[in-house]
Parts: C-alpha cells; structure tokens; sequence
C-alpha cells in the first residue's frame, strides 16, 4: 500500500493505481474485450509467472480499429494546433505524474530494473513533452515566385491515419516516439505493442483518454502479430506505418507495404560498435563501455555489440572493465540495487549462449561471468581475445555479454566497425580531438557517441543508415515524419 509520505511498498504487481492495469484493448475511444475471449498471457520475466493478459483481438476488430482512426482523423487533423499541443502536455503531466507505477509496470512485464524502468518513463514521457511544443511550430512556406503574378506555397499537412508497431525493450518510450508526434502532426494512430509487453501501452493509451485525446485518435490493439501486420499493410486506410523491432520483420513490412507506396519508418537491427582508441581516457572509457553494453541487460538496439580495443589501452581496459562488469548485480528488477534484470524469454538466454560458446571455441577466454544458471538471468559476461569474425560480431547478441577485440590502427578498427551491414549507433572513446573528427565521420551509422554510452534524447534524430532503417524519430525530424508537403501555385495575382 502507498505511505503517507507517497513512497511505497508495493507487493510485486502491485501498483498505487491498480486501475492502470488493463486486460482490455483500445479502440474508438472503448475498452473492449477480444470477441472470441482469446487472450494473451503476460509473464513476469523474473518469476515466470503470469502477470497480466491482453486481448487477443479477432481480425474484424482489428479492422474496427482503422475505422475508428479514419472516422477521427478530419477532426484531428483540423484542431488547432494549439488545442493538439494542449492535449500532449497534459498527457505528459499525467505520465510524469505517474511515473512510478508505470515504471513498476514496465519491470514487471519487461523485467529491467527498476531505475532504469523509471529513466524510460522519463525519456519517454519527453517525446510527449517535445511534440507538445512542436505542434504549434509546424510553419508553411512561402517562396519567391520565378515569375511575376504568382504565389508559391507550402503547407504541411499530416500524413494520416498511422500505424505503430513496437517491440518489448523499451515498451513506453518506443510507443511515445511515435504517437507523440504522429498527434502533434494531426494523424490518428492504430499502435500494436509487442505481445510480451502490452500493459505499458494500454496505460499510457488510458493516461492518453484522461489528458483529452478524443475517441479514435489513438487506439491500441494486441493480437497475432502476422493479422494486425497483414491488415495494416494492406489497408488503403493507413498512410504510413512506423516500425521497431527486427530487420526480418522490417523487409516483411516494406515488401507488403510496397504495393500501396506506403510511408514508412523502420527503426531495425544494430550491431553497434565501440571503438577504444590508444589515446582515450581509460575511466571515460569503461563508463562508456558498462552504459552502452549493459544498460536493459544488452537488449537495446543501440547497445555496444562489439567492442574493439586498440592494442595500447587493451590490457589496461580490460583489467578496470573487468572488475566493473564482475561488480555489475544480477537479479530482480524490483531490487533497488540490481543492475542486470531478467532476459525478455528463454530464446533470449539461449542467443546470448550460443554466442558466448561460439566466441570460446573461436579462442575466447571467460574474464567474468559465464552461462546462465537457469531460469531467464543470465550473467553479466566479459570476454577477451574474442575473434574478429566471431558469430557475436555478425549478429545483435541483445544480451548482457561484452566481447572485446583488439586492433592495431586506427585506419584498422574504423573498418572493423564499419565490417557490418547495419548502422544505427557506434561509440568511439579518444581524447584526441583528430581522431574523434576523423573517426566521427568515417564511421558508416546514423548516431554517433563520442566518450559516452547514453545518447538517446527526444530532442534528437535518431534514427540509422544501411540495414538499420529508414527515417528518423524525436527531434523535428521526427515530426517530418508525420507530414506532407503540399504545395500550392497561385497564378493570376
Ligand atoms: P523482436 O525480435 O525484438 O521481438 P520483432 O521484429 O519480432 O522483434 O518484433 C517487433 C514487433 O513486431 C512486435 O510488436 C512484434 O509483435 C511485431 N511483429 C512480429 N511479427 C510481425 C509481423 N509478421 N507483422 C507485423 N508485426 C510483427
């Protein structure tokens, strides 16, 4: 129950409003069951056990879902702009307001601790807080006409009716993403959160219905991923779709949204290098290292997949990284000084496993941590000598095991990072402002981190290049996103 003072001491599962746990979807405006009663199971990634349930909606209320979106967007699309910012801020009081339970509800179905579970409400709740103020900047244009008697003029309009689909690692904060500034531009949004972790949607979408969002504007639908996917592909309704998760299933979407030139924004797989250079500071470095490597446990898409050190500084970082990452705890998210929570699921512990094994039969050696010891915690692991062609190399780990390879020169460890089809993020750690600059701009990704590990803000594109997407969220960027361009030439003055 909550103290007087407002800290609490909840039970597991519990919150200090009980009610921000839905078993319902969102559509129109309604809370409403799955028609056949179907429901989806949500595990506590800790326990095991069931925590909650979402809908599993039949494909008509899918359906209805559009409709709802598209039976709202005239009226959105034509409030003021002020009005729409008005609605988002409230939204982000409401969120910040509640920042604690939805933290809570964030560990309990993702299972992160729970100070990183509240540092995501926090960044989430800022894209609310941006495209609030963004709304009532979206400016046209008026250009000098080439001839004389006309008038040249650019309007932005919003894109639509718009579809989110978004993954488990960061359940709130890759939702608000999307919807803050699809609502700021005046779209509708059908959003599907991913089917382990749909309880952080459902709250916000009821703090979204408390702060004014009208009926229909934003609707959130769980169910089987390949239906909703197929109907929001294939709808002539939904203008653009906007999509995190993995590069499989991002291919699958721009192919089956290709037929109708469908908008998309597809934020994929990583793979990200960190680059430690002979010049950098060895602190700056293994902070670097700790935060980009083992924040949710490794399982961002921004997270330092391989670490590469030069041969100068390698065996002075790995001696101060080791000790770190041997300190690191590993438990329940619910534990205040726990810094490695449970993996999402059991094929998740297995990937981290495999790479690990693969990386020691290459010729790796064990410096901290190892193997699971069952259940879904999977331990902290440090690894050197790892081979550069390592499976852990090629493919996202998206756990918390940090191999590090050694490299000779800078001209070396640049294309050793850039040995990647994807590009998202890439860290590199220098003091040398000719290495940073030269590096900086070598490097084939959309982010860059130079001597930190945490970039991520909502007041910047993110976004990747090559297999890791298209677009860029957060930032005026984000919000272009959501736009069209119409330009309209009038003669005759
Ligand atoms: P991850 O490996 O991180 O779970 P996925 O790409 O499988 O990444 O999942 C990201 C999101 O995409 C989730 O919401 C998931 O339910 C959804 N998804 C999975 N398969 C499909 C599909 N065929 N069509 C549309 N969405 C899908």
């Amino acid at each position: 129950m909550p103290h007087a003072d407002g800290a609490t001491s909840l039970e597991r599962g519990e919150l200090s409003r009980a009610d921000l746990i839905r078993d319902k979807a969102y559509v129109g405006g309604q809370w409403i069951a799955s028609d056949d009663g179907a429901m989806i199971d949500v595990d506590d990634p800790f326990t095991g056990k069931v925590i909650g349930q979402s809908p599993s909606l039949s494909e008509a209320q899918a359906r209805a879902a559009i409709d709802a979106a598209e039976k709202a967007f005239p009226g959105w699309a034509q409030e003021l702009t002020r009005k729409r910012g008005a609605i988002l801020r409230r939204w982000f009081d409401l969120v910040m307001a509640h920042q604690e339970d939805l933290a809570r509800l964030i560990t309990l179905e993702n299972g992160k601790p729970l100070k990183e579970a509240r540092a995501e409400v926090a960044y989430g709740a800022g894209f609310i807080e941006f495209y609030a103020e963004e709304a009532g900047r979206m400016f046209g244009e008026i250009i000098p006409a080439p001839v004389s008697g006309r008038r040249l003029m650019v309007e932005p309009e919003p894109v639509g009716v718009c579809a989110a689909i978004t993954p488990w690692n960061f359940p709130l904060a890759m939702l608000t993403r999307k919807a803050a500034p699809a609502l700021a531009a005046g779209c509708t949004m059908v959003a599907k959160p991913a089917s382990q972790t749909p309880l952080s949607a459902y709250a916000l979408a009821m703090l979204a219905e408390e702060a004014g969002v009208p009926p229909g504007v934003l609707n959130v639908i769980t169910g089987k991923a390949s239906m909703i996917g197929g109907l929001l592909t294939s709808s002539p309704v939904v203008r653009k779709i906007s999509f995190t998760g993995s590069t499989e299933i991002g291919a699958q979407l721009m192919k089956a949204s290709a037929p109708q030139i469908k908008r998309l924004s597809l934020e994929l797989g990583g793979n990200a290098p960190l680059l430690i250079f002979d010049d950098a500071d060895l602190e700056t470095a293994v902070e670097t290292a700790l935060v980009a490597k083992f924040r949710n446990s490794g399982q961002s898409c921004i997270a330092a997949n391989r670490i590469y050190a030069q041969k100068g500084i390698y065996e002075a970082f790995l001696e101060v990284f080791a000790k770190r990452v041997s300190a690191l705890a590993l438990g329940d998210g619910f534990n205040e000084a726990t810094d490695i929570g449970p993996l999402i699921d059991s094929a998740g512990v297995a990937k981290v496993e495999e790479h690990l094994d693969d990386a020691v039969a290459g010729g790796a050696s064990i410096l901290s941590g190892g193997k699971s010891s069952g259940g879904q915690l999977m331990p902290p692991t440090l690894l050197r000598d790892v081979a550069p062609d390592a499976l852990l190399t090629r493919e996202e780990t998206f756990g918390p095991l940090a191999a590090v390879i050694p490299f000779d020169t800078v001209g070396e460890g640049v294309k050793l990072a850039n040995d990647t089809p994807f590009g998202l993020a890439a860290y590199l750690c220098s003091d040398n402002p000719a290495t940073i600059s030269r590096v900086g701009r070598a490097i084939e990704s959309g982010m860059v981190g130079i001597n930190t590990g945490l970039i991520s803000t909502a007041v910047v594109p993110f976004g990747g290049v090559k297999m890791s997407g298209l677009g860029r969220e957060g930032s005026s960027h984000g919000l272009a996103e959501y736009v069209n361009l119409k330009y309209l030439c009038q003669a005759g003055l």
